[in-house]
């Protein structure tokens, strides 16, 4: 298979060009490197099934790029952590609409697929839990989390108008809190935090009173998840995601006795429209993918506790 992804420097995208080139793919991974880092891809830049462009979707064409015509599109090119959609709201609502339409408009001249990365946070601060994929959310659309929130709304908007205009095969998953090696140590988000806090001895930094709850993905489980789900015809969204759901305040004492660390937490105010819960009910991918996560929460901190342990 002749495939693209947008964003393939990042966190997710560098490891489904991982699975991707390990599989025979051609893979042609794109990124403007705001958020991606050509670290991740380094062990990848002399693979004869895989190239790198440095590239920004939302001003220069993909398409002159293309050393092939592509079979699928990953289009996974967007910051995502709260912090860095924060830092850069523009480019994140200009990446999840003009970005998702150039996508789209590639799909559609080249007869691919196109996968969309939405997410969970679709449902914004959820009035019901756990998350069913007919649940419209609880989004405040002006608020600073509204750039991606938003972002993701239109961009799935975009992709199903493109499927029903024109019969692209097209992919919805909703991505929960997914974690591991390769997320930057400072992106912001809690598990990258709490490592890099652990490592240093530090007291984990909790935003508001910790009994708000998050559902942690281990990056595999996820990828494993869009390989089977590209090879169906379910264009709907889906949830991908692990339901076990933890307070931050678990979380907190998850990596203590996974590191037989005793630090403190240090409570600060509690971030704007912050979701005080989020669990996804994943019947449906059950049900079209026969998947669910096997990584446990145990597990998948110890791999990433290792990976930073390593690189230190
Ligand atoms: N959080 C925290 N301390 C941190 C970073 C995050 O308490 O150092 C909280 C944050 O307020 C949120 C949860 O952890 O309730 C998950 O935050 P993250 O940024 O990882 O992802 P989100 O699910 O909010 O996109």
């Amino acid at each position: 298979m002749n495939t693209v992804i947008t964003g393939g420097a990042g966190f997710l995208g560098s490891h489904l060009c991982d699975a991707l080139v390990c599989r025979g793919d051609s893979v042609l991974c794109v990124d403007n490197l705001i958020t991606g880092s050509r670290k991740n891809i380094e062990h990848l830049l002399n693979m004869p099934n895989f190239r790198f462009i440095e590239v920004d979707i939302t001003h220069d064409e993909i398409e002159k790029h293309l050393p092939f015509v592509p079979d699928i599109i990953f289009h996974l090119a967007s910051p995502a952590s709260p912090q860095d959609y924060i830092r850069f709201p523009v480019e994140t609502l200009r990446v999840n609409s003009i970005g998702t339409e150039q996508c789209l408009n590639l799909a559609k001249r080249a007869k691919a697929k196109l996968l969309f990365s939405s997410t969970s946070e679709v449902y914004g601060d959820p009035l019901i839990s756990p998350q069913k994929e007919t649940y419209w959310g609880n989004v405040n659309p002006v608020g600073p989390r509204s750039v991606y929130d938003e972002g993701k709304r239109y961009g799935e908007a975009l992709v199903m108008a493109y499927h029903r205009l024109y019969g692209l095969k097209t992919y919805l998953p909703r991505i929960f809190n997914t974690y591991g090696p390769r997320m930057r140590l400072d992106d912001g988000r809690v598990i990258p935090n709490f490592i890099s806090q652990a490592m240093l001895g530090k007291p984990f930094t909790i935003y508001g009173d910790g009994k708000q709850t998050r559902s942690f993905c281990y990056v595999d489980d996820l990828i494993s998840a869009f390989l089977v789900l590209v090879e169906t015809d379910y264009h709907l969204p889906v949830n991908l995601g692990n339901p076990d759901e933890f307070t931050i305040i678990e979380l907190a004492e998850k990596i203590n006795s996974i590191t037989g660390l005793n630090l403190s937490c240090e409570f600060l105010d509690p971030l704007p429209d912050d979701p005080k819960q989020r669990r996804p009910d994943i019947t449906l991918a059950r049900k079209i993918l026969g998947w669910s996560p096997v990584v446990n929460l145990d597990e998948g901190l110890r791999r990433t506790l290792n990976h930073y342990l390593e690189k230190k």
